[in-house]
């Protein structure tokens, strides 16, 4: 049995998509499910969409994620180097020994010579306008010049690319693990570049040399390279390495929320919601907000992440990694795209929100609460308050609304009371100001009791006096449970929202 190698490999273009993140997470799902490795590789070698710092983004959102690669340019591991515009020397290695067996060629036609022959053609009324086996003939390479007139234009310089020349006629077989089996013919396919004039390979010939000398046994990619894989089949028999060749799986993709397309970063900005993992400054569009910077969980993210074009079976939508891990199998993950939906996402990062516990939400919750710069009690307090108010925190940003009145005095919206007020509730609240300083004990069922208690002695109904108490505590009609509050911001501190309130009734 091959041990399993995966790899997640992107282009350090912008910001990591949603699908982008993605396929790192199935990646990741699978191989940790088989024992296996996950390997992140650079795809860097589209120098005029080179971005920089992009490569460090990617790692970033990964360990936010909370999925690291085993092996990636800067964990190191035995198959290196993991950026591809470090390997250069390799990629031509493999071009000219295609060309020795008679599989790929030099080309040396300048994009207007192309453009000139397609005019030409186009004039004779011919459809099929790629360089490939009816045109190549037609061309200005190695195969219609001869050896010398080659080598002479090699040396003295000139611009060339290296092309596959690939056999037409023949029936590509694969078994695609999400898709089954796919045939496709070679009649379609152009002869594609695989060593650009700069010297830098192209995606087609580094994919399949770097998936098979990193010992990589399953590439999942997204389903935009279907069409490449006729090529790539191609190459690894040409290589001879077609009975090592990784299994593929092409994921779906991620749709816009109608469905209509795929989902693209244009699509987060027109919609309001986030597509990036993490915060991009986008050249065009300017400081991007991630999820995580809207506040979303990481155990929530990949959570929503896995869902959307994966499930159990059961129907079953929660799961933690280690349970992802134990369940995961790419034999489920739909052919069809998966639509996103930015309710749904929230809708998860509610549910993690209940699910983990002040201590466990408290890593999250503290920088959104210190970034607001108030003055926080210790962890265990903050951890007390989090499991208070967490039901009402559908983001982590929602925790700054729901328990800043915690750590300061809330602005308080009067007029929520004034309406209703009277004499004998102002009486009623001097009267509890005064028994609560003197109170022995300070908890919960001692507050409610002597609160109770004082609204039955003054024929009130509870509920008459409890809305003010809260509004007076918290500054406005929400909240958790308002003895439990007076509770955790202590004695003085009701009493002088209790007095303060009392004053501009
Ligand atoms: N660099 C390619 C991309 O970003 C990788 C495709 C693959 O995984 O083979 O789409």
């Amino acid at each position: 049995m091959r041990r399993v190698r995966v790899r997640f490999a992107p282009s350090p273009t912008g910001g990591l998509h949603l699908g982008g993140v993605r396929t790192a997470l199935y990646n990741y799902l699978f191989a940790h499910r088989k024992g296996g490795d996950f390997v992140l590789r650079i795809e860097d070698t589209d120098r005029t969409r080179f971005v920089e710092g992009a490569e460090q983004y990617i790692i970033d959102c990964l360990d936010w994620a909370g999925i690291p690669p085993d092996e990636s340019p800067v964990h190191g591991g035995e198959y290196g180097p993991y950026r591809q515009s470090e390997r250069k020397e390799i990629y031509r290695k493999y071009a000219e020994q295609l060309i020795e067996s008679g599989h790929a060629y030099y080309a040396f036609d300048t994009p207007e010579e192309i453009e000139a022959l397609r005019e030409k053609l186009r004039a004779e009324g011919k459809e099929n306008l790629q360089y490939g086996y009816d045109s190549r003939m037609l061309m200005k390479n190695s195969l219609t010049l001869s050896v010398k007139e080659t080598q002479k234009l090699i040396s003295e310089g000139a611009p060339y690319v290296i092309r596959v020349k690939v056999e037409p006629g023949i029936t590509i077989q694969f078994n695609d693990i999400v898709r089954g089996p796919i045939e496709m013919s070679t009649d379609t396919v152009d002869d594609k570049v695989l060593l650009k004039a700069d010297g830098m390979p192209t995606y087609h010939l580094a994919v399949v040399v770097d998936d098979h000398l990193m010992q990589i046994s399953h590439s999942f990619r997204g389903e935009e390279w279907l069409p490449s894989a006729p090529v790539h089949v191609l190459l690894y028999k040409y290589l001879g390495w077609e009975d090592v060749m990784p299994q593929w799986a092409h994921l779906p993709l991620i749709l816009k929320p109608d469905g209509n397309g795929k989902l693209s970063k244009r699509d987060g900005q027109r919609l309001g919601f986030p597509v990036f993992a993490m915060e991009w400054e986008d050249p065009n569009l300017g400081l991007i907000q991630g999820f995580k910077e809207l506040g979303f969980l990481p155990q929530a993210f990949i959570n929503m992440l896995a869902m959307l074009g994966w499930n159990d079976g059961s129907g079953k939508e929660l799961f933690s990694l280690d349970e992802l891990v134990e369940v995961f199998s790419m034999e489920r993950v739909q052919s069809h795209g998966a639509k996103f939906d930015y309710e749904k996402a929230k809708w998860f990062n509610h549910e993690w929100i209940k699910k983990m516990d002040g201590a466990e939400l408290l890593p999250y919750v503290l920088p959104v609460l210190e970034k607001e710069g108030l003055d926080l009690p210790d962890n265990n307090k903050i951890e007390t308050i989090i499991n208070l108010v967490k039901e009402r925190c559908v983001l982590l940003t929602d925790f700054v609304a729901q328990s800043s009145f915690f750590f300061k005095k809330p602005d308080v919206q009067l007029d929520l009371i004034s309406g209703k007020w009277d004499e004998k509730k102002t009486e009623f609240f001097k009267t509890l100001s005064g028994r609560w300083s003197s109170h022995d004990g300070w908890n919960h069922d001692e507050l409610e009791t002597s609160f109770k208690s004082l609204a039955g002695e003054m024929q009130l109904k509870p509920g008459e006096v409890l809305l003010p108490l809260r509004v007076m505590l918290v500054g406005g009609k929400f909240g958790p449970g308002v003895f439990d509050i007076a509770l955790q911001i202590g004695r003085e501190e009701t009493l002088s929202r209790i007095n303060e309130a009392l004053s501009c009734l």
